[in-house]
Formats: C-alpha cells, sequence, structure tokens
C-alpha cells in the first residue's frame, strides 16, 4: 500500500508575524500546486493565522503545536481543537519530546490530547522517540513501546488509521545528528509491527511513521527512501525556504 509522504516543519517558538508570513509564502511558491508530497507547516500558535492566512487556497497544510484537551472554558493560556481548526488547522504535533521532557508531558497526557483531536477532526503527529541513554542501555523498542501504547491508549481501529506517528530520537533533535537510515528504519519497522499488533496490519500499512532529527536536504532522500519511513517531521531546516524546499524536493 501506498502512504502519501508527509513533510512537516515544526517552527517551534521562533519567527515573528513578517517573517512567518514570508517563510510560508517561500514555502507555497516551493510546493507549488499538484506536490506528490503532503506539506504542513507548524508554526507557534501566535502565528497560526498569518500561515493559515499566507497558505490559503494552496496545497500546503497548517498545523499547531500542542492542544489542551477541553472545551472552552476557565484554562488561562491554553487553546483546545476547536480553536486550532477554526484557524485553519487540520493537524497537530503532541507530545513533542520538548514538551515531554520541559512541560512534564507523560503518555497518559498525550492520550487525552489526541483523542480531544481527533473528537475536534484535527490529524495528530505522535512524537515517541528514545534519549542517548535509553539507546545505550538498549531500551530503545521498550521505550518506544511504551510511549506508543500509553499515548495512543483507548483509541479504535478506524481513528487509529486516520494517526501520523514521528519517531524521534531525543538524541538526534537540534543536535546535527541524524539517526543512520538503518538505525530509523529498524525502528520504523517495529512501529509498524506494533500498530498491526495493536490494532491491525492493515490498519499498521495505512498509517504514516515519519522520522524526525536533524533532517536536512542532504539527507533526507535516503532516509525517505526507506519502506517504512514515510515522511519527515522537520525543526530546524524548516525555518529557511532553501532547506525545507530541498527536503521537500529530495521527497
Ligand atoms: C523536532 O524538533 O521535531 C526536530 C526534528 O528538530 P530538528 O529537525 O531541528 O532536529
Amino acid at each position: 500500500m501506498s502512504r502519501r509522504i508527509l513533510i512537516a516543519g515544526n517552527w517551534k517558538m521562533n519567527m515573528r508575524a513578517a517573517s512567518a508570513a514570508s517563510l510560508a509564502k517561500g514555502i507555497v511558491d516551493a510546493v507549488g500546486k499538484n506536490s506528490p508530497v503532503e506539506v504542513v507547516l507548524c508554526p507557534p500558535a501566535a502565528y497560526l493565522h498569518t500561515v493559515s492566512e499566507a497558505t490559503a487556497g494552496t496545497s500546503v497544510e497548517v498545523g499547531g503545536q500542542n492542544l489542551y484537551p477541553a472545551d472552552d472554558g476557565a484554562f488561562t493560556g491554553e487553546l483546545n481543537a476547536a480553536m486550532l481548526t477554526d484557524v485553519g488547522c487540520r493537524y497537530v504535533i503532541l507530545g513533542h519530546s520538548e514538551r515531554r521532557q520541559l512541560m512534564g508531558e507523560t503518555d497518559a497526557c498525550v492520550s487525552k490530547k489526541l483523542h480531544a483531536a481527533m473528537a475536534g477532526n484535527l490529524v495528530p503527529i505522535v512524537c515517541v522517540g528514545e534519549t542517548l541513554e535509553q539507546r545505550e542501555a538498549e531500551e530503545t523498542e521498550a521505550v518506544i513501546e511504551k510511549q506508543i501504547r500509553g499515548s495512543l491508549e483507548g483509541l479504535d481501529e478506524v481513528r487509529a488509521a486516520g494517526i501520523v506517528i514521528a519517531y524521534e530520537p531525543v538524541w538526534a533533535i537540534g543536535t546535527g545528528k541524524t539517526a543512520s537510515k538503518e538505525q530509523a528504519e529498524a525502528v520504523h519497522a517495529f512501529i509498524r509491527g506494533l500498530l498491526a499488533d495493536m490494532f491491525s496490519p492493515g490498519v499498521a500499512e495505512q498509517i504514516r511513521i515519519q522520522y524526525g532529527g536533524s533532517v536536512k536536504p542532504g539527507n533526507a532522500a535516503e532516509l525517505l527512501a526507506e519502506p517504512n519511513i514515510d515522511g519527515a517531521l522537520v525543526g530546524g531546516a524548516s525555518l529557511k525556504v532553501e532547506y525545507f524546499a530541498g527536503i521537500i524536493a529530495a521527497a
């Protein structure tokens, strides 16, 4: 089964309104019409509207970097799925390692967000990944399995087919160290097997699994050529049109 490549840019806490608009427009121009690759831009919440406007009527989609799993109410500083869709989002990144490490997000918390995202018609990009210490202790598969089982808790087969998983080894994020294509493919194949076990082989075949961790134009093609790597979640290199466009072109 062929899964459409998904390249998402996680802008993290970067940009200002003017630079966000110009980066988004640059990406729109680079992607053009009828791209075989699906492209998503995930700006900070403050610039979702700006990026939605800059990408309106194009094939480039918009995603949030987080959400709070509740309906409108007394949750100062938060935003929910309805607000993300209202401002033009189709995707939302959940459980990024920075949120797990800096904001103490647990698998149970990611699972609540996942259900809120899906109930609000957003496609969740669920991030998982091991630390260097865990990899060196040969705990990678156990860590990934725990994160996936916990983060997807309560998800049924029908909805599972529509999610995206991003495998992002923590040691490769923002460090310039990329997992080799063999290392990445081994974990992606493990994840697909796990999804087959949790749901069904057919559902596992439909779920896109992105790789993230220092993806650049120079290493994207070989990673994306692996059979179980269905796209990339890109941090640093998504902040420059030429780098991000280079990754899209490599796909
Ligand atoms: C990320 O934060 O999702 C990421 C993959 O960052 P970078 O590409 O900078 O390693």
